[in-house]
């Protein structure tokens, strides 16, 4: 198991506390940012209810803490989307309740985790609801979920919300390399913004270069110095899932950057563009784009025409294309 991430130390105290009580919850939304840590503290609440060290749990060095890190636990079903599919689907959710409702293995609690848990479809999440409504006893429900507004208000209603925010750059960088070992984490982390999680699971140098080139080409299409056809091809040749967590991390910061300068209030009174920096695009077609990006990135498995997705996109970015909706709105 990797160490524990500091910015986690307030969720793991009170999830020991409540369950040093007695009052654990049979069921938890983790709502991270991502990349963030969620899954990470998703282990580390089943570790707490199957540990067998008593109040030292979770020791993290038991049998059971060891299983559970490496997805081995017979108590702890892990429900991700099928690998051709973007959705946890309605028989993933019987199949996880008629588990839950055997006896354990070690006589001790059943843990389900469902990650990510936004991937529910509907049906999917109507049958986690009659589970989460009479939970068999010493069970844990475990969701995680970047985007918890896409569950039904009655599953998200029945479960304890723990957040769990990006930590900053500093704090990051500092345990990916307690983590993994000296590297240049701040490029890494600059690449793909305050993910350290799924940092750790990258080449930190392979985040920096691919990072870099890949702003050097968004910045090239928003002023209009690259095409955005061989931009696209190339991207969609190499490091493409990477590439779109760089978009991703680009889009955001222009998002920030706009709000920290006011530009958005300005933009709102005066028009539909940014007043400062030049006419780039406003916050309503930012967030629709990486919403966009995210959907891109989501589908990758999916047979679809990379490249050409990802033109559309760029030819948004390009001062061109700006003029273009600024002629048709
Ligand atoms: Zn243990």
């Amino acid at each position: 198991m990797t160490p524990a991430p500091p910015w986690l130390a307030g969720e793991t105290a009170a999830l020991a506390a409540a369950h040093g009580s007695g009052r654990l919850p049979h069921a938890l939304l983790i709502h991270e940012a991502p990349g963030a840590g969620g899954e990470w503290l998703a282990t580390w609440a089943a570790q707490l209810v199957l540990c067998r060290e008593g109040t030292a749990a979770p020791c993290q060095t038991c049998p059971a803490c060891r299983r559970v890190a490496a997805f081995q636990h017979p108590d702890v079903a892990w429900v991700r989307p099928l690998e051709d599919s973007r959705q946890i689907r309605i028989e993933q959710v019987r199949d996880l309740s008629a588990g839950l409702a055997l006896t354990s293995h070690a006589g001790g609690y059943k843990v389900g985790v469902l990650s990510p848990a936004d991937a529910l479809n509907r049906f999917a999440a109507n049958a986690l609801l009659k589970t989460l409504e009479e939970p068999p006893a010493r069970t844990l429900l475990v969701l995680v979920a970047t985007q918890p507004s896409r569950l039904p208000p009655t599953v998200l209603s029945r479960c304890q919300r723990l957040r769990v925010r990006a930590p900053a750059r500093a704090v990051g960088v500092a345990w990916l390399a307690a983590a993994r070992g000296p590297a240049n984490w701040e490029a890494a982390l600059a690449a793909i913004g305050e993910a350290p999680l799924l940092a750790a699971e990258a080449d930190p140098a392979t985040l920096a270069e691919v990072g870099a080139d890949s702003r050097r080409t968004l910045d090239a299409l928003a002023a209009g110095s690259t095409d955005p056809v061989a931009a696209a091809e190339r991207w969609a040749r190499s490091d493409l899932p990477l590439r779109l967590l760089c978009f991703e991390n680009w889009l955001t910061e222009r998002i920030r950057r706009g709000e920290r300068e006011g530009a958005f209030l300005t933009e709102m009174r005066a028009g539909p563009y940014l007043s400062s920096g030049g006419a780039f695009l406003n916050i309503r077609e930012l967030f629709g784009l990486v919403d966009e990006v995210r959907d891109l990135r989501a589908a990758l498995d999916v047979p679809l025409n990379r490249g050409l997705a990802l033109e559309a996109l760029f030819r948004r970015l390009a001062p061109a294309g700006r003029a273009l909706r600024g002629v048709q709105g």
